[in-house]
């Protein structure tokens, strides 16, 4: 069983012109009904920095939950996760960049204060689950090369900071799969990972990583996404190229493709653009094969 985040409407809704509450709702709603389990739903950003991700409590509260499913919000400091916590996510993701250019930009904190900004969020939260995402673990378009041994130092003072779990992000696409398997010696497979299409790879990093053990993967519905403090950043691995292929090994999701499908063809139209996920554009080769 793999199990699959869906960021589609944080991580892919972001890069975007905003949409309505109604609509996110109505996208978060229709990830779920085609077996979406872990959905990153919202952040609690300033809505001056991503407008898109304005009215988070909103959207919260205007969703019909679904019990089984995890509703998750991105927030980038201690007050975030308050309001989070008010419109009552069931956990927090966290970004810490392992490029220190990179966090100043994302975040305007040093890594350092970022590991603190973890700190207070863990004790502020009790029992609420808090990942930490650290981004650009494959390199930063600032800094180029970081190397798995400082990915791995800083994974250490997160989870000595609260951290109850940890996912690599590639932020921007300098991820391939022997830097995956890189990764993995030194951080181990109980991690998420978060890939990017930058530069293509993030099928074959997937797959890498799958092969290597790994279980969790952050993906975006029609594989939209990409960060607004990233130069060049581009989608996220699209959910339906991954569930394809996953569904193509026999690893089970629990999410179906072809009403996922589905979803991608109506988010296509709510953004106004076609989508960048080449399972989207062709079909699934289960539609020629039967
Ligand atoms: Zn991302």
């Amino acid at each position: 069983m793999v199990v699959v985040r869906e960021v589609g409407p944080r991580d892919g809704l972001q890069a975007e012109e905003p949409v309505s509450v109604e609509d996110r709702v109505r996208l978060i709603e229709r990830l779920v009904d085609a077996g979406v389990r872990c959905i990153e739903a919202v952040s609690f950003v300033s809505p001056k920095a991503v407008p898109s991700m304005a009215g988070a409590g909103e959207v919260m509260a205007a969703l019909s939950r679904r019990a089984g499913v995890e509703y998750l919000a991105l927030v980038p400091n201690l007050r975030g996760a308050e309001l989070a916590m008010e419109a009552g996510v069931d956990g927090l993701t966290v970004t810490v960049s392992a490029s220190a250019v990179y966090n100043e930009k994302n975040v305007r904190m040093t890594i350092d204060e970022s590991v603190e900004a973890v700190r207070s969020i863990c004790a502020a939260v009790g029992s609420l689950p808090v990942d930490t995402v650290v981004s650009c673990a494959f390199g930063s378009p600032y800094e180029g090369d970081i190397m798995p041994s400082t990915v791995g130092a800083l994974a250490l003072r997160l989870a000595d900071a609260g951290a109850t779990s940890l996912t690599y992000a590639d932020t921007t696409g300098m991820a391939t799969p022997r830097r995956v398997r890189e990764l993995l010696d030194v951080v181990g497979v109980d991690v998420g990972l978060h890939l990017h299409e930058t530069r293509g790879t993030a099928l074959v990093n997937a797959f890498a990583a799958l092969e290597a053990g790994v279980t969790r993967f952050d993906t975006s519905v029609g594989g939209l996404g990409g960060s607004p403090f990233a130069a060049g950043a581009a989608g996220n691995l699209a959910t339906e190229d991954l569930v394809h292929l996953l569904d193509d090994l026999g690893v089970p999701t629990g999410i179906d493709l072809e009403a996922l499908l589905a979803v991608s063809e109506w988010v296509a139209a709510l953004v106004g653009h076609a989508v960048p996920s080449r399972v989207a554009a062709a079909g699934p080769r289960s539609r020629l094969a039967g």
